[in-house]
């Protein structure tokens, strides 16, 4: 990278899969000057060390944001009120402090009242991730045609949302700007409502009675495996997210159970169009998120079939 860094330091508190992928895009595209990362265990901060991605690991938060013109916080989301607590004293004015959590109201109630003037607050969300988590987990190229929205407070300061927006373009995502309260009610529906319904479904079918589990196992490919991709998110972030984000996944809950009884009495009437017109609509939902390029067209999530005459495991 030849153009100058956006940001002289860039400081990094937690370091799972998002601070892990952030630290390794912005190493890779030169996107800051000094990028300085720290995280709440001695064993997640000897780790950052040995992968060696970043140029400096520190022992506490304070000493990460000092003389940081860009501080992130890739913690969870309920750790993020103390966190800003703890850091406000030491930000150097005129800093970008954001986050990443997948909520944004909450954070933003959290963390305002401890930042200091001339300190410029702006939230974002990036819309990416996997099931994994941990300092290992993360990949440079995660947000690569992924969105990242944005949710500044009232009157932010312009320049500093184009330049986080700037930063998050330039790790590949498109960025979109939008109020912690839209943001909330889009991501129930997109993100928590389906991680609910993945959790229900895959205790569901270990509590079962009649199905032995080896059985669940054996034909997870009918569907049930790929709910389990998303059921195994890590615990302490879906319950932060479930604590905070609780109105507008309850809004969306009332809304799925209105669904979820409508085709539970067209299969009770044996309703056979209902059905039908319902699926057909489902299914150029999917077409659509695969239009504008949100996933690959490849059957079953590209997986590859194993080879004719392949010994069966
Ligand atoms: P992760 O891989 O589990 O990493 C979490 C990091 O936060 C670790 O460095 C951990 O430190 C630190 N941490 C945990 N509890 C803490 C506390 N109470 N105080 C201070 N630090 C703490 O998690 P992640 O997936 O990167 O998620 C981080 C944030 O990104 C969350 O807010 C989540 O909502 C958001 N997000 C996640 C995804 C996703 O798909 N995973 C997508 C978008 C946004 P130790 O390792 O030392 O314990």
């Amino acid at each position: 990278m030849t153009s100058a860094p956006l940001f002289r330091k860039l400081a990094l508190i937690g370091f799972g899969l998002i601070g892990g992928s952030i630290a390794r895009g912005a190493k890779a595209l030169g996107l800051a000057g000094e990028i300085v990362a720290t995280a709440r265990s001695p064993q997640t901060r000897a780790r950052v060390q040995e992968l060696g991605i970043v140029d400096r690991v520190v022992e506490s938060n304070a000493e990460a944001v000092d003389g940081a013109d860009l501080v992130i916080l890739c913690i969870p989301v309920g750790a993020c009120g103390p966190v800003a607590q703890e850091i406000a004293p030491h930000l150097a004015p005129g800093a970008i402090v954001s986050d990443v959590g997948s909520v944004k109201g909450a954070v933003l109630k959290a963390m305002a009242p401890y930042l200091p003037e001339g300190v410029h607050f702006v939230p974002a969300h990036p819309v990416a991730g996997t099931e994994n988590s941990g300092p290992d987990s993360g990949f440079a190229e995660l947000f690569v045609n992924r969105w990242c929205i944005l949710t500044p407070p009232e009157g932010a300061n312009a320049d500093a949302v184009d330049k986080l927006g700037a930063f998050w373009r330039g790790l590949g995502a498109n960025v979109e700007v939008m109020t912690a309260d839209h943001h909330d009610l889009v991501l129930a529906v997109t993100s928590h409502l389906p991680h609910l319904i993945a959790y229900t479904i895959v205790s569901t079918a270990e509590e079962l009675e009649g199905v032995t589990q080896s059985e669940v196992l054996k034909f997870s490919a009918g569907g049930f495996r790929d709910f389990t991709r998303i059921a195994a998110s890590d615990p302490t972030m879906w319950r932060d997210v479930f604590l905070t984000n609780k109105d507008a996944v309850l809004e969306m809950l009332g809304e799925f159970q209105e669904d979820l009884s409508k085709l539970t009495r067209a299969i009770r009437r044996g309703d056979g169009d209902a059905l039908f017109e319902h699926f057909s609509r489902t299914r150029a939902i999917r077409r659509g998120i695969v239009q504008i390029g949100q996933d690959d067209a490849a059957a079953d999530f590209g997986r590859r079939p194993k080879q004719l005459g392949a010994k069966a495991e």
